[in-house]
């Protein structure tokens, strides 16, 4: 019987090794981004339970109705792979009691999972790094989140091609207040609206703000807007964080009909976006939920966060061409011997290079074969060294160096003099 080949699932990428330097490249200047903000990193499981995400995103938002990958454990228990980060860090910082009488200021990276039609950009497993922050309330905080997320874009070289786009979503009760005139407003044109934004209408009125339908767009130009209906204590807050963005000399738009998918936000909400991705150019988007430490039965905690999707990111470098040389990351050397009494000598050899150069990248040759088809794997290595070792070599104990990337004549050294004359010969261009 012929059986069908076991394929990954959809929307789940593998990263194969070609793709991995890029990676961790990108993730090396986060951490050490994030060592030079005084942040710290947290870890929590993929998986949690189902209510924890249900009653902190919103059971009226895209992720819960429809998004997430929901299942029965062998116990009943309803369990979750979580969708975003920020609901999994809250209950981790509550149940270690990380916001008694203190400020956090933490990070995570890692894979979500969201049940969405796959695309570019746009997948059903993908990574985020997140940002949050407790126990600070003023715009400050706010402040400093855009000013760290605008040095990584200036890290990566992508500071001219993305865009921060800002709005606040102000208190809970200017919320509620200004959420009555907007019904009454959509209710005046329910004819426009789809059948999405109609059933949003009484559970969820703002986000019908944030669709993306063409034919109701003229409607939701005209829609009143929440920034003039602000509480005086939120539009102080979002003008003193305006004011600090300006002195710092971070340009961002005023976006009134930013409002964030997920339920948990209010005051301020921002995302850096490139136009250079196409329809998924949302690459970081973040905001203020300063209700949802209470809401999920801790004391009130101001809070403050971001995530950021690495996969955009990924493509926004590769498409600008902005990949550095380190992220290719080729080896320096690659060792190779002639016969078995040879191989085990550069396998020896091998060690005692990388004993004294551990900087250098070093592959030692395993599987045998002929002369030929050894260098012709050492010149696939993208190494620039190759380091033979034959019978005769072996005899004198010696090592020819033969040079991969220039036309220059082979040499002979001494084993005991290798160490040194190989760095300066990597070290030369
Ligand atoms: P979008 O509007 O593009 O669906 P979102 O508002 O659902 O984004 P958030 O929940 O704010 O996204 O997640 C933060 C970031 O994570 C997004 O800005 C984006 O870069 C990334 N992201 C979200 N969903 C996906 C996905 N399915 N695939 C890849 N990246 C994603
Ligand atoms: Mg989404």
């Amino acid at each position: 019987m012929l059986s069908k080949k076991i394929q990954a699932i959809r929307g789940m990428n593998d990263l194969l090794p070609d793709q991995s330097p890029l990676w961790q490249y990108f993730e090396g200047q986060v951490r050490s981004l994030m060592q030079r903000y005084g942040y710290a990193e947290i870890r929590t499981p993929i998986v949690e339970q189902t209510a924890l995400f249900a009653r902190s995103i919103g059971e009226v938002t895209d992720i819960v109705e429809k998004e997430m990958y929901t299942f029965e454990d062998r116990n009943g228990d309803s369990l979750t792979l979580r969708p975003e980060g920020t609901a999994s860090c809250v209950r981790a910082a509550m149940e270690h009691g990380l916001l008694h009488n203190q400020t956090q200021r933490l990070w995570y990276q890692g894979p979500m999972f969201r049940h969405e039609r796959p695309q570019k950009g746009r997948y059903r497993q993908f990574h985020q790094v997140g940002v949050e922050t407790f126990g600070l309330e003023g715009p400050d905080i706010d402040a400093e989140l855009i000013l760290l997320s605008a040095r990584l874009w200036k890290q990566l070289g992508l500071h001219e091609h993305v865009t921060l786009e800002l709005n606040s979503l102000g208190s809970s009760e200017a919320r509620a207040a200004y959420r009555d005139i907007l019904v009454a407003y959509f209710e005046r044109h329910y004819e426009v609206l789809d059948e999405d934004s109609r059933r949003r209408l009484t559970s969820n009125p703002l986000r019908i703000l944030d669709s993306k339908n063409p034919d109701m767009a003229p409607m939701l130009a005209e829609a009143p807007q929440l920034l003039d209906h602000l509480d005086a204590e939120s539009r102080e807050h979002f003008e003193r964080l305006t004011a600090i963005l300006d002195a710092a000399g971070i340009g961002y738009t005023i976006n009134p009909r930013l409002v964030r998918g997920l339920d948990y936000y209010g005051r301020t909400v921002f995302e850096w976006t490139t136009s250079a991705l196409g329809s998924q150019g949302t690459v970081c988007a973040g905001g203020r939920y300063d209700g949802l430490v209470e809401q999920l039965g801790g004391k009130p905690t101001p809070a403050v966060g971001f995530a950021l999707g690495i996969e955009r990111l990924i493509l926004l470098l590769e498409t600008l061409e902005l990949v550095p040389q380190e992220a290719s990351a080729p080896l320096d050397v690659y060792l190779l011997g002639m016969d078995e009494p040879a191989t085990r000598a550069a396998l020896l050899l091998g060690e005692e290079l990388r004993e004294r150069l551990p900087e250098r990248r070093i592959q030692v040759h395993c599987g045998g074969g002929s002369f030929k088809s050894q260098i012709r794997k050492a010149d696939k290595s993208g190494a620039r060294l190759a380091l033979l070792i034959g019978e005769d070599e072996l005899a004198h104990d010696q090592v020819t160096v033969k040079f991969l990337r220039e036309e220059r004549e082979q040499q002979r050294l001494a084993r005991g003099e290798l160490a040194t004359t190989l760095d300066t010969l990597l070290a030369s261009p």
